[in-house]
């Protein structure tokens, strides 16, 4: 069943409780990127137009309880500014009587903004006394955080139950964007994945690698591989006790004819810090002593080439330690040719660093896709259904 749509709810003089994803990252106390932020404004910009007032609200970080480092303060300029009106900003405990009574005197066009929902004990529990309680506030629920929409928390999905309900326009578009990876993908399809662990994305792969004919793997997580196929990678991170899954995604990808990618050369390191003497050796043949920090040339070459002509295109994760220089070169390489493929492919990136990367070079707006969501949009790629998703259908 589809989800419900903004349009399908009354809104005349009513208030609607939206859920947003403003988890965003602080740098000083301030706002350093305001994406989420701006990525809320559609949804709310159309209840507003339409006679409603919003109710804002959000987690930021994991506070346990009441604490000042996780007050949604930061975000009530950043939203101002980009909204073009003011937000009433309300700081006690969003379930709190103080905050009902606060919210008495918001009218049709006003936009309130409740404090961090994590400081509520019951949010990640899905307490049914808090779901009351935060659905009291409001006539009718919208969720638009989709990078939250894969936790079964309160404010999420529990709220979505005791009010009517639809998906806001971030959401929908996500879901709508991200759905095209999965089902009739365009071909030929293929996938770049990077990071740390490959524990964390071996549910990706398992349920990608019957869809896409490329598949290319960068970061730490290479470095599984290398080991499974017997190569010597120093101290570089590995998952030791991943080994033979390892093996068995080499087979799977074998048997289906999937052009599986592993690294063939490493930039390599003694220590693990910005602008580290290096060099580049063959992958499996790192020294004791060293460890990979990025993918090396000769890889970065394959692997853009064997993007070529493709017409989807999923990015997730680093191809190597980015924030440091000059580790950053296989993973901004990689940014500029996805970049270009999307003239006449349909690009996805997804995952707070790729995005951070695809940002940070200049070439966000050649994206077909940027998705708001890292862990919610890779859960989407293995098949789960979200929770979030799963309430407003
Ligand atoms: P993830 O959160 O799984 O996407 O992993 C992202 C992290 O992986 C980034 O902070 C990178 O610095 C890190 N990473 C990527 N490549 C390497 C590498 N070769 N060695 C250590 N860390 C890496």
């Amino acid at each position: 069943m589809p989800m419900k749509t903004l349009d399908a709810l009354e809104l005349d003089g009513k208030r609607v409780l939206v859920r947003v994803d403003y988890n965003v990252p602080l740098e000083d106390g301030v706002v350093s990127d305001d994406t989420r932020i701006v990525a809320s404004l559609p949804t709310i910009r159309n209840l507003l137009s339409r006679n409603a007032s919003v109710i804002l609200m959000s987690h930021f970080g994991r506070p346990k309880g009441v604490d000042d480092k996780f007050r949604l303060a930061p975000i009530v300029p950043v939203l101002e500014k980009a909204l073009g009106q003011g937000v009433q900003y309300i700081s006690s405990k969003p379930a709190s009587a103080e905050t009902a009574q606060a919210l008495q005197s918001l009218k049709p066009g006003q936009v309130a903004l409740l404090e961090n929902v994590r400081f509520e004990s019951g949010e990640e529990k899905n307490d049914p006394e808090l779901n009351r309680a935060l659905a009291a506030l409001g006539d009718a629920f919208v969720l638009d955080a989709f990078g939250s929409a894969h936790r079964a928390h309160s404010s999420v999905s529990g709220v979505a139950g005791l009010l009517p309900h639809a998906a806001g326009f971030l959401l929908e578009k996500e879901v709508s964007q991200l759905s095209k990876l999965l089902n009739d993908a365009v071909q030929p399809y293929a996938v770049i994945l990077g990071g740390a662990k490959v524990s964390d994305k071996i549910a990706v792969i398992e349920n990608l690698l019957p869809r896409v004919q490329t598949m290319l793997i960068g970061g730490a997580m290479a470095f599984t591989f290398i080991k499974a196929m017997g190569g010597k990678i120093g101290k570089s991170l590995v998952e030791d006790d991943k080994l033979d899954l390892a093996r068995d995604i080499l087979a799977k990808a074998k048997a289906r004819g999937v052009n599986l990618l592993i690294p063939t050369d490493m930039v390599i390191a003694q220590e693990f810090k910005e602008h580290a003497e290096n060099k580049v050796v063959p992958a499996g043949e790192i020294p004791d002593d060293w460890m990979g920090l990025d993918i090396g040339p000769a890889s970065t070459a394959a692997y853009i080439a064997a993007l070529q002509g493709a017409k989807t295109v999923f990015w997730n994760g680093p191809m190597g330690v980015f924030e440091m220089k000059p580790f950053d070169t296989g993973t901004f390489a990689l940014a500029k040719a996805v970049a270009d493929l999307s003239a006449t492919a349909f690009t996805v990136v997804g995952g707070g660093d790729s995005v951070a990367a695809i940002n940070d070079s200049g070439n966000a707006p050649k994206i077909g896709h940027i998705s708001t969501g890292g862990g919610a949009s890779l859960e989407l790629l293995e098949g789960k259904t979200l929770p979030g998703v799963a309430a407003l259908e």
